[in-house]
């Protein structure tokens, strides 16, 4: 059998499985939850080790910090709740059916397909399984190709763990991942770039495959004139060097006012040094995943300083064959360049100046809507104006990120960065149907009046 025979009959396996016990209990899906956070815990040092090895550096603290806790913390958050989240809801039955019982019941959908990136690749495979296996389904996962010695321990754990008919893992590169989102799953969620979402929403529409796409894009951090600046550049250089800047949800820009813009910038290079004060031989600060980025990041920069920008760097220099990239900050590049047409995913912050408030809310209303938007103001009236006219996948308000980590709250884009959220409760419902249960009493008085249904319909036209 070749891969793709052996992904159909895998598929194929799950189906069959999924129609014939579409139903795991409470007891069956806790157990499913426990088993996958005790094998996560127990191999958090070699799945640590896996993407140091596959990005040249990631330090195994901030993989813990940033993957394998919010991954845990995700699994515990369905375990304790999972049972609440099943529960029929009772809703209000309408006085012409009665006597009868109305409720809606959430039922698994079956097989779930997942799409995982690189750049979070052991949260962003384990956070949707979480929600899918807490709603009762099969789980088919495709890592990225571009992590390959965690791709192969994933594969590794999750055979440890569970048997095919239940998890499975799909390996292999691009030609894996097209055949992996044109089998015919009852979900399937992708996290990745836009480009390639609408390639996998395209080949789930032959199926009528619904989808949750949770992409990228420019997500700008607006600074209102109140905030003090030195707090605002602390926050932004931990949200943009993070994982060097490889985060969906990081910071992708500034907007501070415009007399602000020089200080703004000094205070970033200063935060980014007070967090990061050196880099080379950092064990903190990660590298970029390939020379691709780097290369892809060094012509931004070329094209930004050919345009007269002032770049402001970190003031450590990196060595260009080494895959780390050292933080810099750009004053103002012209609006139809790289850095401001494109997610910029690595260490460099544009700095971009407005006048007044309607301003900087017509710049983002006049872009995609974003992934996030992070707002920095103690004026509870501009926080309100900015949540109300500026619409974003979420919103963080005095920080950066923290959102994303919150399980009670949804996670997920708008329009071009997204569609559909997850994270506890709203990934449960994601991964659910919604089932409508009538439940018709002794006396149905609805078939009693009728017909003729000349009395009734008058009544109720009333
Ligand atoms: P990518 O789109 O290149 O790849 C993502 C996955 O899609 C990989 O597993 C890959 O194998 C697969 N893939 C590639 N071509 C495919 C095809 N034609 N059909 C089906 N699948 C295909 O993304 P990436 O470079 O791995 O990740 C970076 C992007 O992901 C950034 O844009 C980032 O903002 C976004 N992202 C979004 C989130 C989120 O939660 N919204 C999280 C992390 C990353």
């Amino acid at each position: 059998m070749n891969g793709q025979t052996t992904m159909r009959a895998i598929f194929d396996r799950q189906h069959a499985a999924s129609r014939r016990e579409p139903a795991p209990d409470l007891a069956a899906r806790r157990a499913a939850l426990r088993r996958l956070e005790k094998r996560l815990v127990a191999n958090a040092d070699a799945i640590a080790g896996a993407i140091a090895q596959d990005f040249g550096h990631r330090s195994h603290d901030e993989t813990r910090l940033l993957e394998l806790l919010p991954a845990i913390r995700a699994l515990r958050h369905a375990r304790r709740h999972v049972a609440g989240w099943m529960r029929p809801r009772r809703r209000a039955v309408d006085i012409v059916f009665q006597p009868a019982r109305a409720e809606v019941r959430h039922q698994p959908l079956g097989v779930v397909g997942i799409i995982s990136p690189w750049n979070y690749p052991l949260l962003l495979s384990v956070a949707p399984l979480t929600d899918a296996l807490a709603a009762g389904n099969r789980v088919m996962l495709k890592p990225s190709e571009l992590t390959p010695a965690f791709s192969a321990l994933l594969f590794r754990l999750i055979d440890e763990t569970f048997s095919p008919d239940e998890v499975a893992v799909m390996t292999g590169g691009v030609e894996v991942a097209e055949a992996f989102s044109a089998l015919p799953f009852d979900h399937l969620l992708f996290t990745g770039s836009t480009g390639v979402g609408r390639a996998v929403m395209r080949a789930a529409a032959e199926n009528l495959t619904p989808v949750t796409l949770e992409l990228g894009g420019k997500s700008p951090a607006l600074v209102a004139p109140d905030y003090p600046l030195d707090k605002a550049a602390g926050s932004i250089a931990l949200g943009k060097m993070l994982n060097a800047g490889q985060t969906c949800i990081a910071p992708d820009y500034a907007l501070v006012p415009k007399h602000q813009v020089q200080a703004f910038a000094e205070a970033m290079i200063q935060a980014m040094r007070r967090r990061y004060p050196t880099l080379a031989d950092n064990p903190d600060y990660s590298a970029l995943l390939s020379a691709r980025q780097r290369q892809r990041l060094a012509a931004a920069l070329e094209e930004a300083l050919n345009a007269g920008c002032t770049i402001l760097t970190h003031g450590e220099t990196v060595d260009a064959a080494s895959a780390k990239m050292a933080p810099s900050v750009v004053i103002e590049p012209p609006a139809g360049s790289l850095l401001m047409r494109e997610e910029i995913f690595g260490p460099v912050l544009p700095v971009i100046g407005y006048a007044d408030l309607d301003e900087a809310l017509h710049h983002i209303r006049a872009h995609p809507r974003p992934l996030a938007l992070y707002l920095f103001t103690h004026d509870r009236q501009v926080q309100e104006t900015v949540l109300s006219s500026a619409i974003s996948g979420g919103v963080t308000v005095n920080g950066t990120l923290l959102h994303v980590a919150q399980d009670n709250l949804p996670f997920g884009g708008i329009g071009p960065s997204g569609m559909g959220a997850y994270h506890g409760e709203a990934g449960f419902r994601r991964f659910s149907h919604a089932r409508a249960v009538m439940t018709i009493g002794p006396v149905n008085m609805f078939e009693r009046l009728g017909p003729p249904w000349g009395l009734l319909s008058r009544w109720l036209a009333r």
